[in-house]
């Protein structure tokens, strides 16, 4: 059986080959399938937009899809970036810099203890006909003051993990795999995915 997972970024690709090495279902991405589109990602929250996508790649290429929705929410923004994250003040699609730089400029003057922040991640996992269910992960963490290290993506030079007293760009990718909010949920998505391959 073949898991369709509904993703053109090359991080996350690379993220969901290690975490889902294991799983007994073929793993395609929507390259491999000749499958170019983005679907507009109109819901309020992760779980919408997870369901948006995921379901969208279900309904044209007819195989079992997952698609996660993820964001970074920064309490003393009120959450912002959010279900914004990619796009936050209208920066370039891939100009993640321009992305942290601005919520570093908007934190400037917030003491270290209000720089709580959280990476979320929602994975929907669909059949073309339905959705099988929404699984969800976080990792908690603060705002540095400047980023650091070169690993990982988007946020995660500024994304400071308190136990480990280093971002998540400095870790190495299966720590962060082991860690973070895509992981978590991808780990929640096994046992589902497992059963659905079994009852083929
Ligand atoms: P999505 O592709 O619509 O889910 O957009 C997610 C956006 O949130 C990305 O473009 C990143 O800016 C941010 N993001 C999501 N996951 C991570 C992560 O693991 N590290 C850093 N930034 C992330």
């Amino acid at each position: 059986m073949k898991l369709l997972i509904a993703t053109n970024n090359p991080h996350k690709v690379e993220e969901f080959r290690e975490i889902f090495a294991d799983l007994p279902l073929e793993i395609t991405f929507p390259r491999e399938e000749g499958l170019d589109f983005e679907p507009e990602e109109t819901g309020n929250t992760f779980e919408e937009n997870a369901i948006i996508k995921a379901t969208a790649f279900a309904q044209v290429s007819g195989l079992l899809t997952i698609a996660d929705d993820s964001g970074l929410e920064v309490d003393a923004l009120g959450g912002e970036p959010g279900v914004y994250s990619a796009r936050y003040g209208n920066t370039p699609k891939n100009d993640h810099r321009r992305r942290y730089e601005l919520v570093l400029e908007k934190l400037r003057d917030v003491p270290d203890e209000k720089r709580t922040a959280r990476f979320r991640c929602a994975l929907a996992i669909v059949l073309p006909r339905m959705v099988v269910d929404v699984v969800e992960g976080t990792i908690e963490g603060r705002i540095a003051h400047a980023p650091a290290g070169s690993g990982g993506f988007g946020y995660d030079p500024i994304f400071w993990i308190p136990e480990y007293g280093k971002t998540l760009a400095q870790v190495s990718a299966a720590e962060k795999h082991r860690i973070s909010h895509r992981g978590r949920a991808a780990r929640a998505a096994i046992p589902i995915l497992k059963k659905l391959a079994e009852s083929e």
